[in-house]
Protein backbone atom coordinates (compact mmCIF):
# COMPACT_ATOMS: atom_id res chain seq x y z
CA UNK A 1 0.00 0.00 0.00
CA UNK A 2 1.06 3.68 -0.90
CA UNK A 3 2.54 5.43 2.05
CA UNK A 4 0.83 8.68 0.65
CA UNK A 5 -3.20 8.15 0.08
CA UNK A 6 -3.98 8.78 -3.72
CA UNK A 7 -6.24 11.49 -2.99
CA UNK A 8 -3.53 14.03 -1.77
CA UNK A 9 -2.02 13.67 -5.00
CA UNK A 10 -2.52 15.27 -8.81
CA UNK A 11 -0.74 15.24 -11.79
CA UNK A 12 0.16 18.15 -12.91
CA UNK A 13 0.88 16.73 -16.91
CA UNK A 14 0.57 13.89 -18.45
CA UNK A 15 4.45 12.47 -19.32
CA UNK A 16 5.90 9.78 -17.86
CA UNK A 17 8.18 9.00 -15.65
CA UNK A 18 11.77 9.20 -17.25
CA UNK A 19 14.24 6.41 -15.42
CA UNK A 20 16.59 9.03 -13.87
CA UNK A 21 16.83 10.16 -10.05
CA UNK A 22 13.11 11.88 -8.47
CA UNK A 23 13.09 15.88 -7.53
CA UNK A 24 11.27 16.98 -4.49
CA UNK A 25 10.62 20.88 -5.41
CA UNK A 26 9.96 22.26 -2.60
CA UNK A 27 8.42 25.51 -2.80
CA UNK A 28 5.49 25.58 0.37
CA UNK A 29 5.99 23.15 2.72
CA UNK A 30 9.74 24.30 4.16
CA UNK A 31 10.29 21.21 6.35
CA UNK A 32 11.89 18.03 6.66
CA UNK A 33 9.68 15.90 9.32
CA UNK A 34 5.42 15.75 8.39
CA UNK A 35 5.69 16.62 4.90
CA UNK A 36 3.44 14.31 2.54
CA UNK A 37 5.88 15.79 -0.71
CA UNK A 38 8.83 14.63 0.41
CA UNK A 39 7.03 11.12 1.91
CA UNK A 40 5.73 10.81 -1.84
CA UNK A 41 8.79 11.78 -3.62
CA UNK A 42 11.58 9.31 -1.43
CA UNK A 43 9.10 6.77 -1.76
CA UNK A 44 8.68 6.62 -5.70
CA UNK A 45 12.69 6.95 -5.86
CA UNK A 46 13.24 4.03 -3.45
CA UNK A 47 10.42 1.90 -5.86
CA UNK A 48 12.21 3.26 -8.65
CA UNK A 49 15.77 2.42 -6.76
CA UNK A 50 16.94 5.61 -7.94
CA UNK A 51 18.10 8.76 -5.27
CA UNK A 52 16.04 11.33 -4.48
CA UNK A 53 16.97 15.59 -4.08
CA UNK A 54 15.14 18.13 -2.93
CA UNK A 55 15.37 21.87 -4.67
CA UNK A 56 14.19 25.35 -3.72
CA UNK A 57 13.56 27.98 -6.35
CA UNK A 58 14.55 31.51 -4.71
CA UNK A 59 12.44 33.96 -6.29
CA UNK A 60 14.39 37.39 -5.80
CA UNK A 61 10.90 39.16 -5.38
CA UNK A 62 7.55 37.66 -4.22
CA UNK A 63 3.88 39.61 -3.74
CA UNK A 64 4.85 41.83 -1.10
CA UNK A 65 7.42 40.02 0.28
CA UNK A 66 10.62 41.98 1.74
CA UNK A 67 13.09 41.19 4.09
CA UNK A 68 11.50 40.10 7.75
CA UNK A 69 9.65 37.33 5.64
CA UNK A 70 12.74 36.56 3.41
CA UNK A 71 15.28 36.51 6.52
CA UNK A 72 12.46 33.95 8.37
CA UNK A 73 12.12 31.98 5.58
CA UNK A 74 16.12 31.65 4.45
CA UNK A 75 16.82 30.65 8.35
CA UNK A 76 14.64 27.97 8.10
CA UNK A 77 15.76 26.37 4.99
CA UNK A 78 19.02 26.39 6.28
CA UNK A 79 17.84 23.87 8.69
CA UNK A 80 15.63 22.10 6.39
CA UNK A 81 19.54 21.46 4.44
CA UNK A 82 21.10 20.23 8.06
CA UNK A 83 18.43 17.97 8.48
CA UNK A 84 18.18 16.23 4.74
CA UNK A 85 21.86 15.94 4.91
CA UNK A 86 21.69 14.19 8.39
CA UNK A 87 19.37 11.54 6.38
CA UNK A 88 21.89 11.61 2.78
CA UNK A 89 19.71 13.90 1.09
CA UNK A 90 20.75 16.71 -1.47
CA UNK A 91 19.39 20.09 -1.05
CA UNK A 92 20.11 22.38 -3.75
CA UNK A 93 19.40 25.95 -3.26
CA UNK A 94 19.16 27.87 -6.55
CA UNK A 95 18.37 31.55 -6.86
CA UNK A 96 15.88 33.05 -9.92
CA UNK A 97 12.38 32.69 -11.23
CA UNK A 98 11.66 28.80 -10.12
CA UNK A 99 9.88 27.90 -12.98
CA UNK A 100 12.97 28.98 -14.80
CA UNK A 101 15.77 27.36 -12.30
CA UNK A 102 13.64 24.25 -11.62
CA UNK A 103 13.33 23.01 -15.12
CA UNK A 104 16.79 23.68 -16.13
CA UNK A 105 18.22 21.61 -13.15
CA UNK A 106 16.08 19.10 -13.64
CA UNK A 107 17.42 18.52 -16.97
CA UNK A 108 20.96 19.07 -15.62
CA UNK A 109 20.65 16.15 -13.50
CA UNK A 110 18.38 14.40 -16.13
CA UNK A 111 15.21 13.79 -13.14
CA UNK A 112 12.68 11.29 -13.98
CA UNK A 113 9.70 12.78 -12.11
CA UNK A 114 9.39 16.26 -10.26
CA UNK A 115 6.91 15.84 -7.00
CA UNK A 116 5.97 19.50 -5.69
CA UNK A 117 3.90 21.11 -3.34
CA UNK A 118 -0.11 22.07 -3.15
CA UNK A 119 -0.72 25.75 -3.52
CA UNK A 120 -3.98 27.70 -4.42
CA UNK A 121 -2.53 30.70 -5.26
CA UNK A 122 -2.35 32.39 -8.41
CA UNK A 123 0.91 32.91 -8.33
CA UNK A 124 2.01 29.86 -7.54
CA UNK A 125 -0.09 27.83 -9.77
CA UNK A 126 1.49 29.77 -12.63
CA UNK A 127 4.59 28.50 -12.17
CA UNK A 128 3.37 24.79 -11.95
CA UNK A 129 1.88 25.15 -14.72
CA UNK A 130 4.78 26.38 -16.57
CA UNK A 131 7.20 24.36 -15.22
CA UNK A 132 4.06 20.78 -15.74
CA UNK A 133 4.40 22.31 -19.41
CA UNK A 134 7.86 22.87 -20.02
CA UNK A 135 9.59 19.86 -18.67
CA UNK A 136 9.28 15.92 -20.71
CA UNK A 137 9.02 14.25 -17.14
CA UNK A 138 5.46 13.74 -14.98
CA UNK A 139 5.14 16.66 -12.39
CA UNK A 140 2.66 15.67 -9.57
CA UNK A 141 1.44 17.75 -6.56
CA UNK A 142 0.79 16.50 -3.11
CA UNK A 143 -1.48 18.41 -0.69
CA UNK A 144 0.83 18.32 2.65
CA UNK A 145 -0.76 21.75 3.78
CA UNK A 146 -4.76 20.31 4.39
CA UNK A 147 -5.18 17.74 7.00
CA UNK A 148 -8.43 17.08 4.60
CA UNK A 149 -6.53 17.54 1.00
CA UNK A 150 -8.18 20.50 -0.31
CA UNK A 151 -9.44 18.96 -4.16
CA UNK A 152 -10.79 15.75 -1.79
CA UNK A 153 -13.32 17.90 0.34
CA UNK A 154 -14.97 19.89 -1.78
CA UNK A 155 -14.84 20.38 -5.65
CA UNK A 156 -16.49 23.94 -5.37
CA UNK A 157 -16.31 27.31 -3.60
CA UNK A 158 -18.03 26.86 -0.20
CA UNK A 159 -20.62 29.09 0.74
CA UNK A 160 -19.57 29.66 4.29
CA UNK A 161 -17.90 27.32 7.25
CA UNK A 162 -21.39 25.45 8.07
CA UNK A 163 -21.71 24.27 4.58
CA UNK A 164 -17.88 23.23 4.84
CA UNK A 165 -17.65 22.11 8.20
CA UNK A 166 -19.65 18.46 7.69
CA UNK A 167 -17.11 17.78 4.81
CA UNK A 168 -14.25 18.20 6.52
CA UNK A 169 -15.57 16.39 9.57
CA UNK A 170 -16.83 13.48 7.75
CA UNK A 171 -13.19 12.74 6.08
CA UNK A 172 -10.98 13.59 9.22
CA UNK A 173 -11.09 9.97 10.53
CA UNK A 174 -9.63 9.23 7.30
CA UNK A 175 -6.84 11.88 7.18
CA UNK A 176 -5.70 12.73 10.61
CA UNK A 177 -3.78 9.83 10.95
CA UNK A 178 -0.08 9.12 12.07
CA UNK A 179 2.47 10.45 9.57
CA UNK A 180 5.07 8.18 9.11
CA UNK A 181 8.96 9.43 9.39
CA UNK A 182 10.65 10.29 6.88
CA UNK A 183 14.05 7.50 6.34
CA UNK A 184 17.14 7.83 4.85
CA UNK A 185 18.23 7.78 1.53
CA UNK A 186 18.96 4.35 0.25
CA UNK A 187 20.30 4.98 -3.62
CA UNK A 188 23.43 7.33 -2.58
CA UNK A 189 23.90 10.38 -4.88
CA UNK A 190 27.39 10.42 -6.62
CA UNK A 191 27.35 14.25 -7.54
CA UNK A 192 29.75 17.18 -7.46
CA UNK A 193 28.13 20.26 -6.35
CA UNK A 194 29.01 23.40 -5.25
CA UNK A 195 27.88 24.38 -1.03
CA UNK A 196 24.68 26.73 -1.11
CA UNK A 197 25.62 29.80 -0.77
CA UNK A 198 23.70 32.08 2.08
CA UNK A 199 25.02 35.10 2.09
CA UNK A 200 24.55 35.29 -1.86
CA UNK A 201 21.14 34.38 -1.52
CA UNK A 202 20.09 37.27 0.75
CA UNK A 203 22.28 39.60 -1.74
CA UNK A 204 20.29 38.17 -4.91
CA UNK A 205 17.23 39.42 -3.26
CA UNK A 206 15.24 42.80 -4.79
CA UNK A 207 12.65 43.25 -2.06
CA UNK A 208 12.17 46.63 -0.40
CA UNK A 209 14.26 46.90 2.67
CA UNK A 210 11.53 49.57 4.27
CA UNK A 211 10.23 46.13 5.63
CA UNK A 212 13.35 45.30 7.88
CA UNK A 213 14.18 42.14 9.85
CA UNK A 214 12.55 40.97 13.29
CA UNK A 215 14.11 39.87 16.16
CA UNK A 216 11.52 37.50 16.73
CA UNK A 217 9.99 34.61 16.65
CA UNK A 218 12.65 32.32 15.97
CA UNK A 219 12.24 30.59 12.49
CA UNK A 220 12.28 26.91 11.48
CA UNK A 221 10.86 23.32 12.15
CA UNK A 222 12.20 23.10 15.88
CA UNK A 223 11.84 26.60 16.80
CA UNK A 224 7.97 25.99 15.79
CA UNK A 225 7.75 22.33 17.42
CA UNK A 226 8.98 24.28 20.77
CA UNK A 227 5.61 27.00 20.05
CA UNK A 228 3.78 24.23 19.47
CA UNK A 229 4.49 22.35 22.93
CA UNK A 230 4.53 25.65 25.22
CA UNK A 231 1.24 26.49 23.37
CA UNK A 232 -0.47 22.94 24.52
CA UNK A 233 1.59 22.81 27.94
CA UNK A 234 0.70 26.62 28.76
CA UNK A 235 -1.93 28.00 27.14
CA UNK A 236 -4.64 25.72 25.28
CA UNK A 237 -6.66 25.15 28.22
CA UNK A 238 -8.27 28.31 28.43
CA UNK A 239 -7.85 28.72 24.60
CA UNK A 240 -12.08 29.33 23.95
CA UNK A 241 -12.58 31.80 26.52
CA UNK A 242 -9.31 33.42 26.36
CA UNK A 243 -8.66 33.74 22.17
CA UNK A 244 -10.43 36.72 21.68
CA UNK A 245 -8.64 38.90 23.95
CA UNK A 246 -5.78 40.34 22.28
CA UNK A 247 -3.87 41.24 26.06
CA UNK A 248 -4.31 37.53 27.34
CA UNK A 249 -2.22 35.87 25.45
CA UNK A 250 -4.27 32.96 25.16
CA UNK A 251 -3.98 31.88 21.34
CA UNK A 252 -0.79 30.10 19.60
CA UNK A 253 0.80 32.92 17.66
CA UNK A 254 1.29 28.93 15.22
CA UNK A 255 0.11 31.03 12.17
CA UNK A 256 3.93 32.15 10.80
CA UNK A 257 5.39 28.33 10.97
CA UNK A 258 2.07 27.26 9.63
CA UNK A 259 2.21 29.76 6.62
CA UNK A 260 5.71 29.21 5.79
CA UNK A 261 5.50 25.36 5.79
CA UNK A 262 7.79 24.72 8.87
CA UNK A 263 4.66 23.04 10.94
CA UNK A 264 2.42 20.77 9.91
CA UNK A 265 -1.41 21.79 10.77
CA UNK A 266 -1.65 18.00 10.51
CA UNK A 267 0.86 17.22 13.60
CA UNK A 268 -0.29 20.01 15.67
CA UNK A 269 -4.14 18.82 15.12
CA UNK A 270 -2.38 15.95 16.80
CA UNK A 271 -0.63 17.27 19.43
CA UNK A 272 -3.67 18.82 20.57
CA UNK A 273 -6.27 16.30 20.98
CA UNK A 274 -3.37 14.73 22.58
CA UNK A 275 -2.97 17.21 25.11
CA UNK A 276 -4.41 17.50 28.80
CA UNK A 277 -6.39 20.53 28.25
CA UNK A 278 -10.46 20.59 28.36
CA UNK A 279 -12.09 19.29 25.45
CA UNK A 280 -13.98 22.75 24.78
CA UNK A 281 -10.23 24.44 24.53
CA UNK A 282 -9.29 21.74 21.86
CA UNK A 283 -12.76 21.93 19.85
CA UNK A 284 -12.28 25.64 19.87
CA UNK A 285 -8.82 25.21 18.55
CA UNK A 286 -9.21 22.67 16.42
CA UNK A 287 -12.30 25.10 14.67
CA UNK A 288 -9.60 27.75 13.55
CA UNK A 289 -6.60 25.38 12.69
CA UNK A 290 -8.52 22.86 11.00
CA UNK A 291 -12.09 24.39 9.52
CA UNK A 292 -11.68 28.02 8.82
CA UNK A 293 -7.93 27.51 7.92
CA UNK A 294 -8.96 25.01 5.01
CA UNK A 295 -12.22 26.83 4.24
CA UNK A 296 -9.77 29.74 3.51
CA UNK A 297 -7.68 27.20 1.34
CA UNK A 298 -10.76 26.10 -0.65
CA UNK A 299 -11.77 29.47 -1.35
CA UNK A 300 -8.84 30.84 -2.81
CA UNK A 301 -8.67 27.41 -4.91
CA UNK A 302 -11.79 28.30 -6.08
CA UNK A 303 -12.28 32.09 -6.66
CA UNK A 304 -9.63 33.33 -8.93
CA UNK A 305 -9.96 36.74 -7.91
CA UNK A 306 -9.65 36.35 -3.90
CA UNK A 307 -8.00 39.06 -3.13
CA UNK A 308 -10.05 41.40 -4.59
CA UNK A 309 -13.88 42.89 -4.29
CA UNK A 310 -14.57 40.60 -7.27
CA UNK A 311 -14.94 38.22 -4.92
CA UNK A 312 -17.56 39.40 -2.62
CA UNK A 313 -20.72 37.37 -2.37
CA UNK A 314 -23.45 39.11 -4.49
CA UNK A 315 -25.20 39.97 -1.54
CA UNK A 316 -22.63 42.08 0.23
CA UNK A 317 -21.82 43.71 -3.34
CA UNK A 318 -25.20 44.85 -3.67
CA UNK A 319 -25.59 46.46 0.00
CA UNK A 320 -22.24 47.94 -0.23
CA UNK A 321 -23.29 49.62 -3.59
CA UNK A 322 -26.21 50.82 -2.10
CA UNK A 323 -24.13 52.35 0.56
CA UNK A 324 -21.44 53.27 -1.85
CA UNK A 325 -22.93 57.72 -1.34
CA UNK A 326 -22.65 57.51 2.25
CA UNK A 327 -21.36 60.11 4.07
CA UNK A 328 -17.31 58.54 5.42
CA UNK A 329 -16.71 59.77 9.01
CA UNK A 330 -13.01 60.12 7.63
CA UNK A 331 -11.17 59.27 5.35
CA UNK A 332 -7.40 58.16 5.10
CA UNK A 333 -4.75 57.43 2.35
CA UNK A 334 -2.85 54.20 1.57
CA UNK A 335 0.22 56.25 3.98
CA UNK A 336 -1.92 57.36 6.74
CA UNK A 337 -3.18 53.96 7.49
CA UNK A 338 0.12 51.98 7.23
CA UNK A 339 1.88 54.90 9.24
CA UNK A 340 -0.84 54.36 12.02
CA UNK A 341 -1.46 58.13 11.73
CA UNK A 342 -5.78 58.07 12.46
CA UNK A 343 -7.85 59.31 14.69
CA UNK A 344 -8.58 56.11 16.22
CA UNK A 345 -6.09 55.40 18.95
CA UNK A 346 -7.12 50.92 19.01
CA UNK A 347 -6.68 51.25 15.01
CA UNK A 348 -3.04 52.74 15.53
CA UNK A 349 -1.88 50.49 18.34
CA UNK A 350 -2.99 47.34 16.19
CA UNK A 351 -1.55 48.71 12.91
CA UNK A 352 2.00 49.51 14.91
CA UNK A 353 2.09 45.97 16.42
CA UNK A 354 1.90 44.70 12.68
CA UNK A 355 4.48 46.87 12.27
CA UNK A 356 6.74 46.62 14.84
CA UNK A 357 6.22 42.48 15.38
CA UNK A 358 4.72 41.09 12.05
CA UNK A 359 1.73 40.09 14.29
CA UNK A 360 -1.65 41.25 14.78
CA UNK A 361 -3.88 39.60 17.44
CA UNK A 362 -6.62 37.64 15.26
CA UNK A 363 -9.75 39.93 16.69
CA UNK A 364 -8.21 42.99 16.12
CA UNK A 365 -7.29 42.10 12.12
CA UNK A 366 -11.02 41.72 11.84
CA UNK A 367 -11.25 45.34 13.61
CA UNK A 368 -8.46 46.54 11.52
CA UNK A 369 -10.06 45.62 8.20
CA UNK A 370 -13.32 46.43 9.53
CA UNK A 371 -12.26 50.42 9.77
CA UNK A 372 -9.84 50.58 6.41
CA UNK A 373 -13.69 49.74 4.64
CA UNK A 374 -15.21 52.70 6.69
CA UNK A 375 -12.26 55.03 6.19
CA UNK A 376 -11.97 54.11 2.34
CA UNK A 377 -13.70 55.52 -0.81
CA UNK A 378 -14.35 52.20 -2.11
CA UNK A 379 -14.80 48.88 -1.03
CA UNK A 380 -12.31 47.94 -3.93
CA UNK A 381 -9.82 50.59 -2.07
CA UNK A 382 -10.15 49.19 1.32
CA UNK A 383 -10.00 45.66 -0.07
CA UNK A 384 -6.51 46.55 -2.20
CA UNK A 385 -5.17 48.54 0.85
CA UNK A 386 -5.75 45.69 3.13
CA UNK A 387 -4.45 43.14 0.99
CA UNK A 388 -1.03 45.59 0.62
CA UNK A 389 -0.62 46.15 3.80
CA UNK A 390 -1.31 42.92 5.41
CA UNK A 391 1.12 40.58 2.68
CA UNK A 392 3.57 43.43 3.49
CA UNK A 393 4.16 43.82 6.81
CA UNK A 394 2.67 40.49 8.49
CA UNK A 395 5.20 37.60 8.54
CA UNK A 396 1.70 35.53 7.77
CA UNK A 397 0.40 37.39 5.02
CA UNK A 398 0.28 36.24 1.64
CA UNK A 399 -1.51 33.35 2.76
CA UNK A 400 -4.71 31.84 1.86
CA UNK A 401 -6.13 32.61 5.25
CA UNK A 402 -5.07 36.49 4.68
CA UNK A 403 -7.41 36.74 1.39
CA UNK A 404 -10.16 34.92 2.95
CA UNK A 405 -10.21 36.79 6.41
CA UNK A 406 -9.94 40.01 4.90
CA UNK A 407 -12.69 39.28 2.19
CA UNK A 408 -14.75 37.70 5.18
CA UNK A 409 -13.81 41.22 6.99
CA UNK A 410 -14.58 43.93 3.84
CA UNK A 411 -16.82 41.67 1.97
CA UNK A 412 -18.93 39.12 3.46
CA UNK A 413 -16.94 36.41 2.32
CA UNK A 414 -18.55 32.98 4.49
CA UNK A 415 -20.67 35.14 6.33
CA UNK A 416 -24.55 36.51 6.63
CA UNK A 417 -26.37 39.62 6.64
CA UNK A 418 -26.32 41.86 9.79
CA UNK A 419 -28.32 44.60 10.36
CA UNK A 420 -27.90 47.47 8.61
CA UNK A 421 -25.55 50.17 9.01
CA UNK A 422 -23.72 53.52 7.53
CA UNK A 423 -21.47 52.66 4.95
CA UNK A 424 -21.01 49.05 5.92
CA UNK A 425 -25.10 48.25 4.56
CA UNK A 426 -25.60 44.73 6.04
CA UNK A 427 -22.02 43.45 6.34
CA UNK A 428 -20.74 43.19 9.55
CA UNK A 429 -19.58 46.27 11.06
CA UNK A 430 -17.02 46.44 14.48
CA UNK A 431 -17.45 49.61 16.74
CA UNK A 432 -14.46 50.96 19.22
CA UNK A 433 -17.14 50.92 21.70
CA UNK A 434 -18.18 46.69 20.83
CA UNK A 435 -14.13 46.24 21.38
CA UNK A 436 -14.69 48.38 24.53
CA UNK A 437 -17.22 46.07 25.60
CA UNK A 438 -14.82 42.73 24.88
CA UNK A 439 -11.35 43.68 26.63
CA UNK A 440 -8.88 46.01 28.00
CA UNK A 441 -8.41 48.41 24.87
CA UNK A 442 -6.64 50.97 27.17
CA UNK A 443 -4.15 48.32 28.48
CA UNK A 444 -3.62 47.46 24.57
CA UNK A 445 -3.39 50.76 23.11
CA UNK A 446 -0.57 51.57 25.87
CA UNK A 447 1.50 48.26 25.07
CA UNK A 448 1.69 49.31 21.45
CA UNK A 449 1.13 52.79 21.37
CA UNK A 450 5.04 52.93 23.02
CA UNK A 451 6.65 50.18 20.00
CA UNK A 452 8.81 52.17 17.63
CA UNK A 453 7.07 51.52 14.22
CA UNK A 454 10.32 51.24 11.43
CA UNK A 455 11.10 53.84 9.92
CA UNK A 456 9.95 54.24 6.15
CA UNK A 457 12.17 55.83 4.07
CA UNK A 458 9.73 55.90 0.83
CA UNK A 459 6.20 55.41 -0.50
CA UNK A 460 6.44 51.48 -1.25
CA UNK A 461 6.35 49.82 -4.36
CA UNK A 462 4.54 46.64 -5.23
CA UNK A 463 7.04 43.68 -5.30
CA UNK A 464 6.61 40.85 -8.07
CA UNK A 465 3.24 40.18 -9.28
C1 LIG B 1 -8.75 40.58 8.35
C2 LIG B 1 -8.03 39.29 8.66
C3 LIG B 1 -6.76 39.09 8.16
C4 LIG B 1 -6.07 37.89 8.44
N1 LIG B 1 -4.84 37.70 7.89
C5 LIG B 1 -4.20 36.53 8.09
C6 LIG B 1 -2.96 36.28 7.48
O1 LIG B 1 -2.42 37.10 6.73
N2 LIG B 1 -2.36 35.07 7.71
C7 LIG B 1 -2.91 34.15 8.54
O2 LIG B 1 -2.32 33.07 8.72
N3 LIG B 1 -4.09 34.35 9.11
C8 LIG B 1 -4.76 35.51 8.92
N4 LIG B 1 -5.98 35.72 9.50
C9 LIG B 1 -6.58 34.64 10.31
C10 LIG B 1 -6.28 34.72 11.83
O3 LIG B 1 -6.59 35.99 12.32
C11 LIG B 1 -4.82 34.39 12.13
O4 LIG B 1 -4.48 33.16 11.53
C12 LIG B 1 -4.57 34.25 13.62
O5 LIG B 1 -4.96 35.42 14.30
C13 LIG B 1 -3.09 33.95 13.86
O6 LIG B 1 -2.80 33.90 15.22
P1 LIG B 1 -2.55 32.54 15.99
O7 LIG B 1 -1.64 31.65 15.24
O8 LIG B 1 -2.15 32.91 17.39
O9 LIG B 1 -4.03 31.93 15.97
P2 LIG B 1 -4.72 30.77 16.80
O10 LIG B 1 -5.98 31.32 17.35
O11 LIG B 1 -3.80 30.14 17.75
O12 LIG B 1 -5.16 29.74 15.66
C14 LIG B 1 -4.34 28.64 15.25
C15 LIG B 1 -4.23 28.62 13.75
O13 LIG B 1 -5.51 28.45 13.16
C16 LIG B 1 -5.59 29.21 11.95
N5 LIG B 1 -6.61 30.25 12.09
C17 LIG B 1 -6.96 30.92 13.21
N6 LIG B 1 -7.96 31.79 12.94
C18 LIG B 1 -8.22 31.67 11.62
C19 LIG B 1 -9.15 32.30 10.73
N7 LIG B 1 -10.02 33.23 11.14
N8 LIG B 1 -9.13 31.95 9.43
C20 LIG B 1 -8.27 31.01 8.97
N9 LIG B 1 -7.38 30.37 9.77
C21 LIG B 1 -7.36 30.69 11.07
C22 LIG B 1 -4.22 29.86 11.75
O14 LIG B 1 -3.43 29.02 10.93
C23 LIG B 1 -3.68 29.93 13.17
O15 LIG B 1 -2.28 29.99 13.25
C24 LIG B 1 -6.69 36.91 9.24
C25 LIG B 1 -7.97 37.13 9.73
C26 LIG B 1 -8.63 38.30 9.45
C27 LIG B 1 -10.03 38.51 9.99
Amino acid sequence: MNIVDERRLMALNERPYGPGPVLYWMHREHRVNDNWGLLRARELAVDRDVPLAVAYGLAPDYLEAGLRQYAFLLAGLREVEHGLEAIGIPFFLLLGDPAEVIPDLARYLAVGAIITDFDPLRIKRGWLKRIAAEVQIAVEEVDSRNIVPCRAVSEKKEWAARTFRPKIHRLLPEFLTAIPTLKPQTVPWNLDWPANDWSQAMDSLKVSSDVGRLSGPRSGELAAGALLAEFTAERLSGYAVGRNDPNGGATSRLSAHLHFGMLSAQRVALVVIQADAPQEDKDAFLEQLVVRRELAENFCLHEPAYDSAESFPDWARRTLDAHQGDPRPYLYSRDELEQACTHDPLWNAAQREMLATGYMHGYLRMYWAKKILEWSKSPEEAMAVAVRLNDRWELDGRDPNGYAGLAWAIGGVHDRPWPERSVFGTVRSMSFRGARSKFDVQAYIQAFAVLPAPKMTKSFQRQGS
